[in-house]
């Protein structure tokens, strides 16, 4: 049975961090495969600065021959809110014989509790928490009690069910957000480094962070 790993986000723009962070828990994990999946619309923040075609543009540059990653635009092409929970029953209509891995970064963690019939999560999906390292859920007490029951420290468990299961993997922690991205685009400075040089070269060519 093939796992595949659901990367969503807002990838306004896609950088280093995601990317490293997507193929620790590929490795970790071992799947085959990892899709990104832009939000047209992310339920619980601000709208991206930049359109939707130009983010999925810039997600397809930075995995372009990264075998196994693969670009899903089908919260882009839903009208409404982007609920993760949607996209999930779409995928598991879509492919009823994979296992479906939800990839989280410890802050989208921790927010779990706030997303839109969130426990609904763990019908279709196992959840995967990318940290760093010396980090516990023993410290988010409001937390650990919520997902106490879900919790296998083992990969192998984790990969006998079908959904509904958390596990925790440590990963190299690189402290980039695409906030901060944008907020030296706009001023014009230096992102190299920051994102792989095709998106920085997109980013710089369209000007799309640019103030006008
Ligand atoms: P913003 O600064 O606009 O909030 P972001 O950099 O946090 O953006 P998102 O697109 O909102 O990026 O995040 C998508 C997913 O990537 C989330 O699960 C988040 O936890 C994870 N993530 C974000 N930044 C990193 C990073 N530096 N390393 C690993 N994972 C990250």
């Amino acid at each position: 049975m093939r796992r595949i790993g659901i990367f969503g986000g807002t990838f306004d723009p896609i950088h280093i961090g995601h990317l490293r962070s997507a193929l620790e828990l590929r490795q970790a994990l071992d799947l085959d495969e990892v899709r990104f999946l832009p939000a047209r619309l992310p339920p619980n923040r601000e709208r991206p600065q930049v359109e939707s075609a130009m983010r999925a543009e810039m997600v397809s540059r930075a995995i372009a021959g990264m075998d196994g990653f693969m670009l899903d635009c089908r919260e882009l092409e839903r009208p409404g809110p982007s609920y993760m929970v949607d996209t999930l029953a779409d995928l598991q209509r879509e492919l009823p014989r994979e296992r479906l891995v939800l990839l989280l970064g410890t802050d989208a963690f921790l927010g779990l509790p706030d997303w839109h019939d969130w426990e609904r999560l763990f019908t279709y999906a196992h959840i995967a928490v990318a940290h760093r390292p010396g980090w516990s859920l023993a410290y988010e007490s409001s937390l650990a009690c919520l997902f106490a029951d879900r919790v296998v420290g083992n990969l192998r468990d984790f990969a006998r069910t079908r959904a509904g299961e958390v596990v925790f993997v440590e990963v190299t922690q690189l402290e980039i957000s695409a906030t901060t991205v944008r907020e030296l685009a706009t001023a014009g400075a230096d992102i190299h480094f920051l994102v792989p040089e095709v998106v920085r070269e997109f980013i710089e060519e369209t000007g799309c962070y640019r103030r006008d």
